[in-house]
């Protein structure tokens, strides 16, 4: 049943500030000595029923020390993942498609104030050779990223959408059409899903408003409550997958945690679903941007951060980039991450042309850190006993919002998400695998099709797996 104000004779409560710094840190701040070893089990054995955590209980998580319950806490994020998503992985890649900017984030490159930045804004038949190059890959779910800037209006990004969907080179399409950009107002919000996206995704950056007000200097981006109540918006434009993130390193990363499923709690409260999606990027080298305070977050409190996050919110999707270097995507993979991006470049317009030996900050937002291609990572994810997906079934079903986490409680994704990971994943190794992944790909999909989770869809799925092997494709549960 969906919140209304009316009832209550209160104000539209999902339009205001609903992060509280003394909130969080009551929470935080509570107890100085690390929280009984009995009381974080209790939690974790909380979790792993498959129910959310609340304040209190993420708070005692980000106040152990003590280095065996750690591991525990970690132990039960793996499990969580384990018994909630199998060994499945979403594989998707970013397209950036302009990075004009009217705001001045400090950590970013195209913040409006860096004059080394290179501006450029795909056109459209740029973008068309972009999106052929990303099918050629493989690739069937994209997020598309965008400055802030009046020329990125939503009707803009609806035609941009609209031009990506009709793009189809091959046995090549991109499904499920994701977005990355600038908070917009219900009306820009409503353009853009009748254009058919995915998520709209909008990171608050850093939930503390003292540090928000110090790295967001000019633009639009400075009003810390428009972007906090953005995703609140979209709700109301009937977007009904939303992704929230914080960009760790600008602050206390335990605050940030703490901030983010606060914001899942509103939204749930407010909308009857919470996020689809946490996003958790560290903050890396920008052009001409030098953050130094104290605040990094190191790469053992990333697992920690991750491994909390997932059992804070069993269902939510959690996103990791190529921001993260290899060693560390293979290691927090297993803690809680269900989707990942490969095979990804973050210039403008560097899909469709010849690889660079180096990376030039001044055209890219960040440092990418992990290059490989995407038929490398799904080589490696088989090699680590995961089960790469292109699966866009939900979204196109309309299992979204409300409806998704009607159908995932537990059984859901392995009944539906293997099946269609498997489909898809017989697709890439017909269309574009290398002979080697291919050869090791096909290996999984038999031991998989064997395994007792799925007899009951086996004859169905060899089926259907004959039929894309010989020229069917986009076959779903
Ligand atoms: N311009 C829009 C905005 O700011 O919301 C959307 C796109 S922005 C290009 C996407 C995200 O990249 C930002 O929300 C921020 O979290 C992240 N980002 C920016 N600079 C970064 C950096 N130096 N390192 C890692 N991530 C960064
Ligand atoms: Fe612009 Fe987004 Fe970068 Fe901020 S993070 S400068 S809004 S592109």
């Amino acid at each position: 049943m969906k919140f209304s104000p009316e009832k209550y004779e209160l104000e539209d409560v999902s339009q205001q500030p609903f992060i509280s710094e003394t909130e969080i840190n009551k929470y935080l701040g509570s107890g100085s000595a690390g929280p009984e070893p009995s009381k974080v089990r209790e939690i974790i054995a909380k979790s792993l029923e498959k129910n959310r955590l609340n304040l209190q209980e993420v708070a005692t998580l980000l106040k152990t020390t003590d280095e065996p319950l750690l591991n525990e806490i970690k132990e039960g994020a793996r499990k969580l993942k384990e018994d909630v998503y199998g060994n499945r992985i979403v594989l998707f890649a970013p397209l950036y498609v302009g990075n004009y900017c009217t705001n001045n984030c400090r950590y970013c490159g195209f913040r409006a104030s860096n004059k080394n930045a290179q501006r450029k804004t795909l056109t459209r038949s740029e973008l068309i050779c972009d999106v052929e190059a990303l099918e050629d890959q493989g690739q069937k779910r994209l997020i598309l990223v965008f400055g802030e800037h009046p020329d990125y209006s939503p009707e803009y990004i609806a035609e941009t959408v609209r031009t990506v969907y009709s793009v189809k080179k091959g046995k090549g399409e991109i499904r499920r059409l994701n977005i990355n950009a600038a908070p917009l107002d219900i009306e820009g919000f409503r353009t853009v899903k009748e254009a058919g996206i995915g998520t709209y995704q909008v990171f608050q950056e850093t939930y503390h408003p003292e540090t928000y007000r110090k790295y967001h200097t000019g633009g639009k981006k400075a009003d810390y409550n428009f972007r906090l109540a953005a995703l609140d918006r979209a709700m109301e434009a009937g977007i009904d997958d939303v992704g929230i993130g914080a960009l760790f390193g600008l602050y206390d990363w335990r605050f940030e945690v703490m901030a983010l499923v606060r914001h899942t709690s509103h939204l749930e409260a407010c909308f009857n679903t919470g996020p689809h999606t946490i996003s958790f990027p560290r903050l890396q080298e920008a052009s001409d941007s030098h953050i130094n305070n104290g605040y990094r977050v190191g790469d053992e409190e990333f697992t920690m951060l991750i491994s909390i996050l997932r059992l804070a919110v069993p269902y939510t999707g959690m996103i990791l980039t190529a921001r993260e270097p290899e060693h560390v995507r293979k290691e927090v993979i297993r803690f809680g991450c269900s989707q990942i991006d490969a095979g990804s470049k973050i210039e403008i317009g560097a899909y469709s042309r010849p690889a660079g030996i180096f990376q030039d900050l001044n055209k890219e937002q960040f440092f990418l850190n992990d290059n490989r291609t995407l038929d490398e990572v799904i080589s490696e994810l088989i090699d680590h006993g995961q089960l790469p997906s292109f699966c866009t079934a939900c979204y196109r079903l309309g299992r979204t919002g409300e409806h998704f986490m009607e159908f995932s409680v537990p059984g859901f994704i392995k009944r539906f998400c293997t099946p269609n990971a498997l489909l898809t994943m017989a697709e890439y190794l017909c269309d574009y695998a290398t002979p080697g992944t291919a050869e090791k790909g096909w290996r999984v999909i038999h031991e998989t099709l064997d395994n007792n989770d799925l007899k009951d869809r086996k004859a169905e799925l060899t089926d259907r797996i004959n039929r894309i092997k010989n020229g069917e494709r986009d076959l779903y549960f």
